[in-house]
């Protein structure tokens, strides 16, 4: 996504989702999806935040670009983090924005009616 698309004035204040539930292959750092990233503050912020990988800084949940979600949506308020995907598209909607809904709180999540909704 083009980060001139992010939504005005909404910061990711102190969600720490992506530092620990992304996937990070860049050459300064490897990191497994669900494992706490070992740069992540225990307080929360990023211990090398100025010379954080090129993933780091380039990446953003789609929360940050989706101004139909409330501030509610954050991921780690809500338990649910949303991310572009780009494989295994189903026939029909290639070319189409392709969206995964990681549920990285509560399952009960998937039971809320403005998930449903979404
Ligand atoms: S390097 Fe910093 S910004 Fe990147 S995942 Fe680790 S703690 Fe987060
Ligand atoms: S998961 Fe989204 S809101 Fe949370 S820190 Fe990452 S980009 Fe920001």
């Amino acid at each position: 996504m083009d980060n001139k698309l992010l939504v005005e004035n909404r910061e990711c204040g102190e969600c720490t989702a992506c530092c620990v539930e992304l996937t990070i292959e860049d050459p300064d750092l490897v990191k497994l999806p669900g494992v706490k990233c070992k740069n992540l503050h225990k307080s929360g912020g990023c211990k090398i935040y100025n010379e954080r990988p090129k993933t780091c800084r380039d990446w953003y949940c789609m929360w940050r670009f989706m101004p139909q979600l409330s501030n509610e949506w954050r991921p780690d308020l809500k338990g649910v983090m949303i991310k572009r995907v780009f494989n295994n598209i189903p026939p029909g909607y290639e070319g189409k924005i392709a969206l995964n809904f990681e549920i990285i709180g509560k399952k009960s999540a998937i039971h809320d009616m403005d998930f449903i909704e979404v």
